[in-house]
């Protein structure tokens, strides 16, 4: 028996190399609630979750996810077996509905401390590693098409990137369509394109761009209208154009999942640890994807080297089609808080071997940054 003896959250702020401009406004830095989990033989796991723009993507912010972790979750987990997951989740279930990113920075802390409990790299308890490596997508939202594009000019000649995610939704429909075909213009041949417009448009702007969109060549067309609207996501599915639609904000549970592959509603579905629910979770909506003909593309919600190394050791062990990933939090920030970040070569993300989710915190580096209250 391994139990654990106690959790404790902090919440971090880092800030970012440039404003980051999205539908529903824009970020000068990126907040974390870190979640620490010792455990009775010494051994500490770590976990995270991130948000984008406090509690503008969905219902929790850092601060909710601190407090279900420290009011509902750690009471209820404290002296369980720690590598017993999925009673894990149960309890967590039980104690708390909803509150999926508070759930799995909890259970990523689980993994992490079980992994190097048996000093083994986390992926083995996921499945093992299938995918060494990962095509590794960057995202332009400066606002500015010329910065835009030297930006994306940088990474191709540096070979970090050679997919580029353009999210817009935040001006008009007809200026962020003409903004994306420039932007495709210059990178024809070079590079492929994925929009992401983070809800921004109603069913008949979506039907009326998403064709220009995918004339212009862009490759996956992500969630271009609100959660809730499934019947436009269908419609969109069913239009005769080469762009695939991949759902993100919509695609949370498996249930989700099952739902939509039901619909025909998603050529691909946007995967992410914390909306999710954890990592085996992440697992669950994929394998839903695999046995439906969906592919599947690994999605950020910018965490640190911590959450994205644990995004990475989960997405390395899905089967099925996948459209590469956007890991790309750590470079987004100005500092770190891991010892030895991720290696990118070839474009590509190196999934990172090592215990646990193979990178070492930096316990300075998390006081630096750690909110005062
Ligand atoms: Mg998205």
């Amino acid at each position: 028996m391994t139990v654990i003896t106690s959790i404790s959250t902090r919440i971090i702020d880092i800030p970012i190399i440039r404003p980051h401009k999205l539908s529903f406004g824009s970020i000068q830095s990126q907040s974390y609630c870190i979640v620490r989990m010792e455990l009775d033989s010494g051994i500490v796991g770590w976990g995270e979750a991130a948000t984008i723009g406090g509690a503008s993507w969905n219902e929790e912010s850092p601060e909710s996810i601190q407090h279900a972790i420290d009011s509902y979750i750690t009471p209820v987990l404290i002296g369980k077996e720690v590598g017993e997951f999925e009673s894990l989740l149960e309890l967590m279930e039980k104690c708390c509905r909803g509150n999926y990113f508070a759930k799995s920075a909890v259970e990523m802390a689980a993994i992490d401390a079980t992994a190097r409990s048996l000093n083994i790299p986390a992926y083995q308890l996921l499945g093992g590693k299938k995918n060494q490596s990962l095509p590794l997508a960057w995202t332009l939202a400066t606002g500015d098409i010329d910065k835009d594009l030297r930006e994306a000019h940088l990474r191709l000649e540096q070979r970090q990137h050679q997919i580029f995610k353009i999210k817009i939704g935040a001006k008009k429909p007809s200026e962020d369509v003409a903004l994306v075909v420039e932007i495709a213009k210059s990178l024809q041949g070079k590079a492929r394109l994925t929009v992401d417009i983070n809800q921004a448009w109603d069913g008949n702007t979506a039907r009326r761009y998403v064709p220009i969109l995918s004339d212009a060549g862009v490759d996956l067309i992500e969630q271009p209208v609100a959660r809730w609207n499934t019947q436009a996501l269908q419609e969109l599915c069913q239009m005769s154009i080469s762009a695939l639609i991949m759902p993100d904000e919509t695609v949370c549970t498996p249930q989700d999942a099952v739902m939509l592959s039901r619909l025909g509603a998603a050529h691909v579905f946007s995967l992410k640890v914390s909306k999710h629910g954890g990592l085996l979770r992440t697992r669950k909506v994929a394998a839903v994807a695999e046995a439906s003909d969906i592919g599947w593309y690994g999605g950020t919600m910018l965490e640190t080297s911590l959450g994205s190394a644990a995004s990475a050791h989960v997405f390395a062990t899905l089967g099925g089609v996948n459209y590469g990933c956007e890991l790309f939090g750590p470079q987004l920030l100005v500092e770190d808080i891991v010892e030895k970040p991720m290696q990118i070569k070839d474009f590509h993300l190196i999934i990172p071997d090592g215990i646990g989710f193979g990178v070492e915190i930096n316990e300075r580096q998390l006081d630096r940054f750690t909110r005062k209250s």
